[in-house]
């Protein structure tokens, strides 16, 4: 029995050793498996910190940067790309914009991957499937930030004011440009596109919490500001409108 007791005392420390690994790797697995299925909606809100002022802020620093010829490309490498896929996203903003190619919006911010939720239409028409993007940034991802972003020289505003004759779902886009055109109906011709971009945001702006019943509850328990704003794709930079 002497001779058996070394080896039973080696066997005793090698199960604990086993047990003790086992349930060491059981934990690690766990907590990765855990992670790894963990909603993305969940996971933002760990690293949203975000506010409208600074987000705002934000975007107002980053267009300054991209108009004055300074851009600095942030949050646009492969460490970036990899924590979002990892973490899941919190974008600072909410920007309805126009899908016009000369207006791209993570770079006239100069943001980059994971910091604008953007849904982008011809002349930026808060159309059912725009609200409900816009719905799930603010409800799901906990943006606190709207802008209705418009831009100089927009066809889709040119096209509505001029009374452009379209068909099929064009026309129907175009229609929703109607009563900004009836409210600029009596600006002089040559000022008449250019006020209808500054009004159609304004409108569209007010309009998004009427047609949302979930943007307006959060607008107003103060989750949620909505602005608007207009592109100048010849000098680069954009002029914010707060109601
Ligand atoms: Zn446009």
């Amino acid at each position: 029995m002497s001779n058996s007791y070394p080896f039973q005392k080696k066997a005793k420390h090698m199960s604990f050793l086993l047990v003790s690994g086992s349930i060491f790797f059981s934990l690690l697995i766990f907590i990765f498996v855990a992670f790894a299925f963990m909603p993305g909606d969940l996971l933002a809100d760990t690293h949203n910190n975000w506010t409208s002022d600074t987000a705002l802020k934000a975007l107002k620093d980053g267009n300054l940067r991209f108009a004055s010829g300074n851009p600095t490309h942030p949050n646009s490498d492969a460490l970036t790309r990899d924590n979002l896929a990892a973490h899941g996203q919190a974008p600072m903003a909410a920007i309805l914009s126009c899908s016009d190619s000369r207006a791209p919006v993570e770079a006239i911010f100069d943001l980059g991957f994971g910091d604008i939720f953007s849904v982008r239409v011809a002349g930026a028409v808060p159309g059912v499937d725009e609200l409900g993007s816009l719905e799930y940034a603010v409800a799901h991802l906990g943006t606190p930030l709207i802008v209705v972003l418009g831009h100089t020289k927009c066809g889709a505003v040119t096209a509505a004011v001029n009374g452009a004759s379209e068909e099929g779902n064009l026309a129907e886009l175009l229609a929703k440009l109607h009563p900004v055109v009836q409210l600029v109906a009596t600006v002089p011709q040559e000022e008449r596109v250019f006020a209808a971009i500054f009004k159609s945001v304004q409108i569209f702006r007010d309009r998004i919490p009427e047609l949302s019943p979930q943007i307006q509850a959060l607008v107003r328990e103060n989750k949620v500001k909505i602005i608007s704003a207009v592109y100048d794709i010849d000098t680069g930079k954009v002029t914010f409108e707060e109601p």
